[in-house]
């Protein structure tokens, strides 16, 4: 990713993160010089049906970053700032999350430039049928495995499903994770990446002997990931003293009722003018004191201008890459406690590789099973990552990083280079 194709802010964090990661594991410098860069990446056109009758190109993209440990494993973003250097950093993020968490899975990421708010259902069907005929050939059950990110939800997967499954004449549903229920998704899907980030802030305050039940907590966004993280949070008795989305936050030190907000959300497009708390903006919510701070919306949020401000204990982060690498830094001097992204967000593609498996085998669990897991592997990935931190004196994203990089690498080194 070091050449000017794929240049963006959030491809140099990425390839610049995996770079200490790679300096401080000795890593094989013929290794790292291949993990850098990604094995694939498209950029297409997604012409478009407008319902003004207009063709409206869009841009998409779909980036395959390594499969050394299986089929290529990510998201489909729908936001107006989808790049190619975004894609890439978060196709990289993808390998390290699924093999710090012990998936036979690859990274890959995948989006179009679009601001799904300003399409009608009709226009979002047209331009998500399109971008899937248009990546047909590159994905598979055995190949490419997308999955919801931003701006895109179980309808959407439904729709790449039915595309995909239309082409081969049959249905498909291993094609996507992130699916509904009735077409062959997972129970729990839903919330796993919420609730998955909960279950990492349980066991970061059992390590820092913090009592839940006297804690509050500020959540950046409320889409599938906050809006079920701060359910969750509220569940084990947190206050949650801060909500938004992107329209703008509400904050009450007293709590905010999570209930009324999730009704609110049910039946509105966004949270505007939703009527509990006082009004805070997205950038001085995450400067709130509270003892959780969950970033659950877009990346680079926290940098190095507001990072000397944070007042929070733990930083758990929903979002992909909302810190960037000078406000790492920064926040390491303030002791603040890092669940990184690629630990605390990794409940999304753990179950969606649950889903993959029932797929596959036309053979479904309950919920209770797939919450079970989920906690046993993120448990267990959380204390591997502490581990590492501890006996290595590195932050923890540091060491979720080593421990994800090094089963790459490993398994890169066993099967060798095809040349
Ligand atoms: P979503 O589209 O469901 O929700 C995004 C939320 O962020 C919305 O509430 C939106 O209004 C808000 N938002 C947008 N711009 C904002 C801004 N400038 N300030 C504050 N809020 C803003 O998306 P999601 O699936 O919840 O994803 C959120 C983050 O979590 C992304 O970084 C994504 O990559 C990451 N993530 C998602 C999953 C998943 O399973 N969906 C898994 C892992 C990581």
């Amino acid at each position: 990713m070091a050449t000017i194709e794929w240049r963006s802010p959030a491809s140099e964090m990425a390839v610049k993160q995996f770079e200490v990661a790679a300096e401080k594991l000795n890593l094989d410098s013929n290794v790292a010089a291949r993990l850098k860069r990604p094995d694939r990446a498209l950029i297409l056109s997604v012409p478009t049906r407008m319902d003004d009758g207009r063709v409206h190109v869009f841009t998409g993209y779909r980036v395959q970053h390594n499969d050394v440990l299986g089929p290529f494993k990510g998201g489909i973003r729908y936001h107006p700032d989808v790049n190619l250097g975004e894609v890439s950093a978060l196709a990289m993020w993808m390998t390290w999350k699924c093999s710090l968490v012990g998936l036979p899975f690859g990274g890959a990421k995948g989006g179009v430039a679009c601001d799904p708010m300003e399409l009608s259902r009709n226009e979002l069907q047209g331009m998500t049928r399109r971008y899937t005929a248009e990546i047909f050939n590159f994905i598979g059950p055995e190949v490419d495995v997308p999955a919801p990110d931003m701006g895109t939800n179980e309808q959407v997967m439904a729709w790449v499903m039915d595309t995909y499954s239309q082409h081969k004449g049959y249905a498909v549903a291993e094609i996507v994770t992130g699916k509904p229920v009735e077409i062959g998704g997972t129970l729990g899907r839903r919330e796993a990446t919420g609730r998955g980030l909960v279950y990492t802030i349980i066991e970061a305050a059992k390590h820092l002997k913090i009592d839940l039940a006297r804690c509050t907590a500020a959540v950046q966004g409320f889409g599938n990931v906050g809006s079920v993280a701060a359910k969750q949070l509220a569940s084990v008795g947190i206050k949650v003293i801060a909500l938004s989305d992107r329209t703008g936050g509400f904050y009450d030190p007293n709590g905010l009722p999570v209930e009324c907000f999730l009704e609110y959300a049910a039946k509105n497009p966004e949270l505007r003018g939703c009527p509990y708390g006082e009004p805070i903006g997205n950038a001085d919510l995450l400067e709130l004191k509270c003892d959780i701070l969950v970033p659950a919306a877009l990346g680079m949020q926290i940098t190095k201008e507001n990072a000397g401000r944070l007042k929070c204990r733990i930083l758990a982060e929903g979002a992909n890459g909302p810190t960037t690498l000078e406000a790492d830094e920064i926040i390491k001097e303030k002791e603040i406690f890092v669940v990184p992204d690629v630990l605390a967000n990794a409940g999304g593609v753990i179950v969606s590789y649950f889903e993959w498996v029932q797929d596959l085998q036309n053979f479904f669990w309950t919920e209770d099973e797939v919450n079970k897991k989920l906690r046993d592997i993120l448990t267990k990935a959380f204390h591997e990552v502490l581990g590492v931190s501890q006996r290595e004196k590195v932050g923890m994203r540091l060491a979720a990083l080593m421990l994800g990089v090094n089963r790459v690498a490993r398994a890169m080194l066993w099967r060798g280079l095809y040349a």
